[in-house]
């Protein structure tokens, strides 16, 4: 597979162009525990994934000043394996979940709200006109933090339709932050992955999250 550091490099450029500051989330998801340190050893400091077992086994090897992203859908009955060792949820989007989130947490968790913005079917978060609501709902909850908020653009090549979903999420977003609730300062906005990342960056992103793109895909490491 490619080195990782120039494709980095590579990417970290074009981001700074559009704007700068912009956080990069590796996505290891595909990928196994020494690729994760290629990715660390070229300087990447934010790193994603998407299930209890890869992060475990991830975090039982790496030992490093890095941030760990979770990306995917949290069962419930998984929560007590995974908010004590991440930095970030990306994958907020049920009251329940909250509530096992505020029972097994040690300390605040910086959470990102999952929003359905294209409205799938197939697709996990909450609805946008349900999204205030629902953040409001929140405030008793002292172990969430919301910092910002999520979405995947819709499994489609028109690029003008993902920019209009990514449009709608940094609205919503502002929308949210403008309201200044303490526990949901909601400042960020995640959105982006190997074939929309541009666009979301234009469209206000402050977290991408690249998986093949950048650190690529080990049939092997699924
Ligand atoms: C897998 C995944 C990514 C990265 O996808 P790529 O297309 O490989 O960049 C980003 N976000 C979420 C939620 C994912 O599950």
């Amino acid at each position: 597979m490619n080195a990782i550091k120039p494709v980095f490099e590579n990417i970290t450029n074009e981001l700074n162009s559009i704007r700068p500051g912009i956080n990069i989330i590796a996505v290891t998801k595909q990928v196994g525990v020494e690729r994760t340190q290629e990715a660390i050893d070229a300087g990447i400091r934010h790193l994603g994934e998407n299930r209890p077992e890869g992060l475990a086994l991830k975090l039982q090897s790496i030992d490093a000043g890095v941030s760990w992203h979770y990306i995917g859908n949290l069962q419930t009955r998984k929560v007590k394996d995974v908010v004590n060792n991440i930095d970030y949820l990306h994958s907020l989007d049920r009251l329940s979940l909250a509530k096992e989130i505020q029972k097994r947490a040690e300390k605040p968790l910086k959470c990102f709200v999952q929003v359905n913005v294209s409205n799938e079917e197939t697709k996990s978060g909450i609805l946008p006109e349900e999204t205030l609501d629902f953040i409001r709902s929140l405030t008793a909850f002292d172990k969430i933090q919301v910092v910002g908020l999520m979405t995947m653009a819709p499994n489609t090549s028109d690029s003008a339709l993902i920019r209009t979903v990514f449009k709608e999420l940094k609205s919503l977003q502002l929308q949210v932050a403008a309201e200044k609730m303490e526990h949901a300062p909601c400042t960020e906005c995640s959105m982006g992955m190997s074939n929309d990342y541009v666009i979301a960056a234009q469209e206000g992103a402050t977290f991408v999250r690249i998986g093949t793109a950048l650190v690529g895909s080990e049939s092997e490491a699924k």
